[in-house]
Parts: C-alpha cells; sequence; structure tokens
C-alpha cells in the first residue's frame, strides 16, 4: 500500500491499515502521529529458531568437517565459560535481534541458562528450555532432566516470560522425552520445538545404527546408546510410531526429508523451520522448503544461532534466499513474518499489519527510485532499520 498509515490505539492494538489520508480523517486533533517518511513499513519480524546464549560464539567456530565436531565444540563452550556469560550473550543478541528489525524470537534454551534476561528485553520472545540425554524411564514417569526443564521453565514463566519446551532431538534424549514434553506442554498450554533431520548422520544412525553420530554417541557421549537398537526407520517415522507427531512441533531444519517424512509432518500440523545461512554454513545439500510448502506444511525463516550463522537478521536470511533462488519475496515475506507466529500460537496477535493484531512493527528506510520497487529495496538494498515498534511502543530509532 502506497502512502499508507498504520492506526493504533492506546493499548498498542491496531485498529487500521489504509492510505494516510482516510486514516487521517479518523483521528482526533492531538493524536500522536510519526511521520516515519519514506520507508517500508512491514510487521516486525519473527525469528522461529535461534539460540540467543549462543551469541558470544559469533564468529569463533569455522564451518566444521562433521556437525558431531560442531556440537561437542558448542557443548564444551557451555560447560568452560563463566556463571555470567550467558545472560550477557543472551543481552546482546536480543539487542542485536531488535536492532534487525526481529521483533519476535523462539529461543532455544539449554536449561534455561541466562533467559532470565530476556524479561528485561522489549523482544516478544517464547523460551523453549531445552532437554538433553536419554533415560529408560517409560513417558509415564516424566524422567529426571524433563523435570529440571518443566521446573525451569516454570520459574521463567514467573519472569512474565512466555516457555514451552525442546527435546533437543530423538539422537540426543530418546523418543520416551518427546512424550513426556509432550504430556506436559499439553497440560501447561505449552509450544513445543525440536531439531529434525538436521543431518544425514542422524537419519544413518536411525536406520542403521552407524555412522559417525552411532560412533560419538556409543564411544565418548556414554549416553544412552549402549541398549540402543536402531529403529530401521526415519527418526521422524520413528516419532510418529511412538504417538510422538500427535500434536504440531516447530520442527527446526528438517534439511533431508522425504515425501514419507514430509506427509508426516503434515499431517502433525507442524512447521518447518529453516535456517538457510546455518544451512549453508554446514554444506547441507539443498533444502526442501519448496517441496515441504507444496505440501501443504508451513515454513517459517529462523536464523539459528551465531555458532552457525552471522547475524541475526531474518531479513539477512530472507535476502540470502532470494539472491540465490529467486524465491518470490512475497513467500519470503510471510515465511519471515506470520508462519513463524503461527507456530508460535501468536497468528491474530503478531505476525500481519491487520487490524486486531499488535502493533510490532518495523520501518526501513528507501530512497530514491527503490521506492519505485519495494520488494527490490527490500531485498538488495539492504537498509537498515530506523524504526521498530513492539506493542505500539517504539523500541529502536536511528
Ligand atoms: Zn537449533
Amino acid at each position: 500500500m502506497d502512502d499508507a498509515a498504520v492506526a493504533v490505539d492506546g493499548d498498542g492494538r491496531i485498529v487500521r491499515v489504509a492510505p494516510w489520508r482516510d486514516v487521517q480523517s479518523d483521528g482526533s486533533p492531538g493524536d500522536p502521529v510519526i511521520d516515519a517518511g519514506d520507508c517500508l513499513l512491514l510487521p516486525g519480524l519473527v525469528n522461529a529458531h535461534t539460540h540467543l546464549a549462543l551469541s558470544d560464539l559469533a564468529g569463533r567456530l569455522p564451518p566444521p568437517r562433521r556437525f558431531s565436531a560442531w556440537l561437542k565444540a558448542v557443548m564444551r563452550h557451555g560447560r568452560t565459560r563463566s556463571h555470567d556469560a550467558p545472560a550477557a550473550a543472551v543481552r546482546d543478541g536480543a539487542a542485536w535481534s531488535l536492532a534487525a528489525g526481529v521483533t519476535t524470537v523462539a529461543d532455544v534454551s539449554f536449561s534455561g541458562a541466562g533467559a532470565e534476561a530476556l524479561a528485561e528485553s522489549p523482544l516478544r520472545s517464547t523460551v523453549f528450555v531445552e532437554v538433553f540425554g536419554h533415560s529408560r524411564k517409560r513417558h509415564t514417569r516424566p524422567e529426571p532432566r524433563l523435570a529440571m526443564a518443566v521446573a525451569r521453565a516454570r520459574a521463567l514463566a514467573g519472569l512474565g516470560l512466555s516457555v514451552g519446551l525442546s527435546p533437543h532431538a530423538p539422537y540426543s534424549t530418546g523418543v520416551a522425552a518427546y512424550l513426556a514434553a509432550m504430556a506436559e506442554a499439553d497440560c501447561c498450554g505449552w509450544p513445543l520445538t525440536t531439531h529434525l533431520h538436521e543431518t544425514r548422520d542422524e537419519i544413518d544412525l536411525y536406520r542403521t545404527g552407524r555412522g559417525p553420530m552411532a560412533r560419538w554417541w556409543q564411544l565418548r557421549m556414554m549416553l544412552w546408546f549402549g541398549g540402543f537398537t536402531p529403529p530401521r526407520v526415519s527418526p521422524i517415522r520413528a516419532l510418529a510410531d511412538a504417538g510422538a507427531l500427535a500434536r504440531p512441533w516447530i520442527v527446526a531444519h528438517g534439511n533431508y526429508l522425504d515425501d514419507a517424512d514430509i506427509d508426516l509432518l503434515r499431517r502433525s500440523g507442524s512447521t518447518v523451520v529453516y535456517c538457510p545461512r546455518s544451512h549453508h554454513y554446514f554444506g547441507h545439500t539443498d533444502h526442501p522448503y519448496r517441496r515441504l510448502a507444496a505440501a501443504g506444511v508451513p515454513v517459517a525463516l529462523g536464523t539459528d544461532s551465531l555458532a552457525s550463522a552471522p547475524s541475526l537478521s531474518v531479513l539477512d536470511e530472507m535476502r540470502f534466499v532470494a539472491a540465490r533462488d529467486g524465491a518470490p519475496p512475497e513467500n519470503l515475506l510471510a515465511m519471515a513474518t506470520a508462519a513463524g507466529a503461527d507456530a508460535l500460537g501468536l497468528g491474530g496477535t503478531v505476525g500481519r499489519l491487520a487490524e486486531g493484531e499488535v502493533a510490532d512493527l518495523v520501518a526501513l528506510p528507501l530512497s530514491g527510485g527503490e521506492a519505485r520497487d519495494p520488494w527490490l529495496a527490500l531485498l538488495t538494498c539492504h537498509p537498515v532499520p530506523t524504526g521498530v515498534w513492539i506493542d505500539g511502543r517504539q523500541v529502536v530509532s536511528a
């Protein structure tokens, strides 16, 4: 919409999106007006998968030969840094996200460390407390690790944060943890996220019990695989067979999916989060985001953490995919906003510039001839946000 205005009420809700001349006549004299100048006004961007507590790893890990080597380096970093480091990393990550026009994040947090820093940030966040490690206990008795994650999530909810749970991945937590997390999430009304089919190695492990990941977990981690019997099916099929896809998940990555996996995800109502530059960093083969969308599986965008991505900018992810694939910009914008919001259960609240939604907005400056083609300006000219609003309140001004 050209020469547009967004009218916002005193509670930060959008009451009208219309040409300025129409909105102008609705208001009363003395209503505050912000003239954002020549700019693109977009819904605030939604980062549907990140780990803000790893923001202190920015630029420190070169691309690994093996995913497991990278994961080991990240875990070593987590064990050796200072007690205050996670909160400082979260604080930095939140500030960098806002400056990049990101207004909502799905932040996956190992044991919730440092996540309390988000309670002081205007950034809209859902903190998914991560569960690692196996237990052979049946899902009817929540495992100790899950119980700790639930307690941590409740404590963060007590600070006013939105929370959820995240069994890390089938290979690192076991299917029972998924069922236990589902039971907790269903009873608390929490969303769930997890990493699925990020690497070929994890699929090999499940299908054959062999490969680099099997060697790592069996011999080095000594967690569980002494008693592991490969189910001889994909991790997604194994979860579905156990009943763990009986509700929607926010599925990070989904880098390697066959048609049967995609159909199982579609039937579960799950959303896949594609993290384009992290995907590129690890040297994965083409991501199936177009096959997913064609099959009716929503796809959102995420940055992943700064341990594998160069920035926390979802706009940069859009630009990367647009330059490489020529993907339609309308689709990319929906992946960067509404798809992530819907997956987080925030559909109708954020993700769109529409009446009744809250005013989470980002203004990107245009200059000269670019204004004639706003998509071109957005995707090729790299404008930096000059204004960011959350709940109708300006939180970034350049
Ligand atoms: Zn992740």
